[in-house]
């Protein structure tokens, strides 16, 4: 396999702090060669940033995480903003709305959102959505703003959802979750998606397998990823890889 593309994966996560280097360099050799690093909060910015500039593989996109919404002020959007305009930014993310943890103060959550859609349509840049238990909040401010340059990273929606996001082009990414055996209605989901509209994440060191629970989902696992998806598509595993890796390029312009 070669020329894979992680289109979602924390590598500055201080949990790779100590084998960082050696374990991007197993990924590369299974042929992963790139990798998208989404920066959660501006005080991540400057590791991101440190990451792209240490490894020619990494490509970053800077953003306000709904996690740590109770952190984000309207300065972290002005910085955001300034940071986008003189850095290698390829999107801005990781953006969108978590409605699943209760103590994430929704209407706080919307207005750092749409902040972030209305940026990216200023810059042309795509946006690496996060979304949780708010896929029709989520596409309903896309729509508002008429953009949709974006991936709905670790999606888990319905069919029916899933049909409309795609008909405006944006893309779904997926990772280990979908790849468990419990994962029936993710299956069926992917199996009914075009492998068009589908993008390929580890979403390490989070997300690990469902037979390696508690433990670092790794970089080189996006091989796994690949592997499980195109079975359940039942394509081989290099059109796979092959046709995710053009989308990846096609969204982020790489
Ligand atoms: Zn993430």
């Amino acid at each position: 396999m070669k020329g894979l593309i992680d289109s979602h994966i924390h590598l500055d996560d201080e949990r790779f702090d100590y084998d960082r280097k050696e374990l991007i360099k197993l990924a590369q050799l299974a042929g992963i060669n790139r990798f998208i690093v989404p920066a959660v909060s501006v005080n991540r910015f400057p590791a991101v940033l440190a990451l792209a500039k240490e490894y020619d593989a990494v490509a970053y996109t800077l953003g306000l995480h709904p996690y740590y919404i109770n952190q984000h002020s309207a300065t972290d959007l002005e910085f955001l903003a300034q940071s986008l305009q003189d850095s290698g930014a390829i999107g801005i993310g990781e953006c969108g709305l978590d409605f699943h943890l209760k103590d994430l103060d929704k209407d706080k959550q919307k207005l750092i959102f749409e902040a972030q859609v209305i940026l990216a349509k200023h810059f042309n840049l795509p946006l690496v959505l996060h979304v949780r238990g708010a896929v029709d909040e989520v596409f309903q401010v896309l729509k508002t703003h008429n953009y949709f340059k974006a991936v709905m990273h670790s999606f888990n929606g319905s069919i029916e959802q899933a049909k409309q996001i795609i008909n405006q082009g944006v893309y779904l990414g997926f990772g280990p979750a979908a790849c468990s055996p419990q994962a029936h209605k993710l299956k069926k989901l992917v199996e009914y998606l075009p492998i068009e509209n589908i993008m390929l994440e580890t979403d390490a060191p989070d997300q690990p397998f469902y037979d390696r629970y508690g433990k670092r989902n790794l970089p080189v696992d996006l091989l796994r990823v690949n592997q499980d998806i195109a079975a359940i598509k039942g394509v081989e595993p290099e059109t796979m890889a092959i046709q995710t890796t053009a989308n990846v390029k096609q969204l982020f312009n790489l």
